[in-house]
């Protein structure tokens, strides 16, 4: 369904536990003969670099499905989404014939070897959010490391991950080595996560899922479960920071991608001798996330993935009004004549910590803005979520920047930038945003158990 005016776009296949079973045996078979996981390294680069140039090739057209079937902005997904779904599959290619394995420090007449070991079939469950990205930071390590994978992709949003799966097969990919079964995650995404036959499960979603996955790992086989999941983010600004700079990404923090974003910007700790005066210049940057249609290239903002999450959206804003947070912009959905779900960047300032327009994630563009006294407070406020899954510091005083920085206790922290980092740098949460890590070298080890081969010499 169009999230841009709420129209059929296309229909897919609605896969059933049948179709799971039979793609795990598919999967199984395709592993255990070796086509892929006993393939060199050097040989599997080539597939994975083939591979990413296909989706170069095809980049306009995978752009405009993910457009149409997210309602992100065409500029995102031509300037975003696709080259880094890219360079994404091609680092990964090129990185795996450069890892080496171990020799441990043993005595004299043994020679002990310490060697990655694909997990076998891995199951990859991803979200609406970000399906092309998520799909890259899922199967390039996996495939790479050589496992068979299966992708759920999130129900309503299956097409770009459809479309990349076809190319892999075009690039060389072996048939059976990666499958994409869309289908509901409560009924299919359940039963590949109960699934004996599953050896490692890699999900990005909400932290409520991702519970649920664990308990069925515990509940099954004890497959190895790696978890990307939700956040609040904690965004600090320090008087002595550029302030302009600092509201510009304030906003983008937030509203970028309509705020459906895991690692958004959503909590705004501002130092109270600037505060006014930096409330006021993030309200204005907000007036340039005005929502629109996803086609039109001048577009920054689209609309909401669905009614439903529009409605959550609505919800948070009539809480936080309750709450007694003061609403200085938005609140409201517009351009409901389209059929669409859009929503208007808001903002509330005078929010207090414990409120649940500060604690609960709402996946909407919905800023929080809570005043700070001192470094120890604004640490204080950040810290305090279940959440730890990213957050940004902006001062010019490199101390302050740094201290606070490294108290944080979020896995990804940007200093003087919202969103920094790329490819070569690790992703993923502290507390309840996650376990595992994408990207970069340390995602390998989502989707590889340590083998010793201890060998002793005559
Ligand atoms: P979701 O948890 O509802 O769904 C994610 C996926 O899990 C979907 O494919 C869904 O079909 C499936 N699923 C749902 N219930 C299931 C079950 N019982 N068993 C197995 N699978 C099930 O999340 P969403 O609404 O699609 O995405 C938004 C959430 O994802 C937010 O919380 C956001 O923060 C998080 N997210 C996290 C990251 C990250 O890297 N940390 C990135 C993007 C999104």
């Amino acid at each position: 369904m169009s999230p841009a005016d709420g129209r059929i776009l296309a229909e897919v296949a609605n896969c059933g536990l049948e179709d799971a079973d039979c793609a795990i045996a598919v999967a199984r078979a395709a592993f255990e003969s070796g086509v892929w996981a006993m393939m060199a390294p050097a040989d599997r680069k080539m597939v994975l670099v083939r591979w990413a140039e296909l989706i170069e090739a095809h980049a306009d057209e995978i752009a405009l499905l993910e457009c149409l079937d997210v309602g992100k902005p065409i500029s995102d997904t031509t300037g975003v989404d696709v080259p880094s779904a890219v360079r994404t599959i091609r680092w990964s290619g090129e990185a795996i014939d450069k890892v080496y394995d171990q020799i441990s420090p043993t005595p004299k007449d043994c020679l002990a070897l310490v060697q990655r070991m694909p997990l076998g079939v891995v199951a990859a469950i991803i979200p609406w959010n970000f399906p092309l990205s998520t799909t890259a930071w899922k199967l390039a390590p996996s495939l790479a490391t050589g496992n068979s994978v299966i992708l759920k992709p999130a129900s309503n949003t299956p097409l770009s991950a459809l479309r990349i799966a076809g190319l892999a097969s075009e690039a060389g990919l072996p048939d059976g080595v990666l499958q994409v079964l869309p289908g509901p995650g409560v009924s299919l995404g359940r039963h590949l996560a109960l699934h004996n036959g599953i050896d490692g499960l890699t999900f990005t979603g909400s932290t409520e899922v991702g519970k649920q996955l664990m308990r069925y790992s515990g509940e099954s086989n004890l497959k190895r479960t790696f978890l990307e999941l939700g956040g609040k983010s904690p965004n600090i600004v320090f008087a002595d920071s550029n302030l302009e700079k600092a509201a510009k990404f304030a906003a983008i923090a937030v509203f970028y991608n309509s705020g459906q974003t895991c690692t958004a910007g959503t909590r705004l700790i501002v130092e109270e001798t600037v505060r006014e005066r930096f409330v006021e210049m993030v309200v204005a940057e907000s007036q340039s996330w005005m929502p629109g249609e996803p086609l039109d290239p001048t577009t920054t903002m689209g609309p909401m993935i669905d009614a439903a999450q529009l409605q959550t959206v609505a919800d948070y804003v009539e809480i936080g009004r309750q709450e007694g947070g003061s609403l200085i912009a938005g609140g409201s959905r517009i351009l409901a004549d389209t059929g669409g779900s859009y929503y208007e960047p808001t903002i509330f300032d005078g929010v207090d910590n414990s409120m649940r327009i500060a604690q609960e994630e709402i996946f909407g563009p919905v800023l929080a803005i809570i005043g700070f006294k001192d470094a120890e407070e604004a640490l204080a406020i950040a810290n305090d979520s279940i959440y730890g899954l990213a957050g940004a510091v902006w001062s010019n005083n490199i101390n302050t920047a740094h201290r606070v920085a490294a108290a944080l206790r979020v896995g990804t922290v940007g200093i003087n930038n919202y969103f920094g980092g790329d490819i070569t740098v690790p992703f993923g949460g502290f507390k309840q945003s996650g376990n595992g890590r994408d990207k970069s070298m340390h995602a390998f080890d989502d989707y590889t158990e340590l083998k010793t081969t201890w060998i002793e010499f005559d």
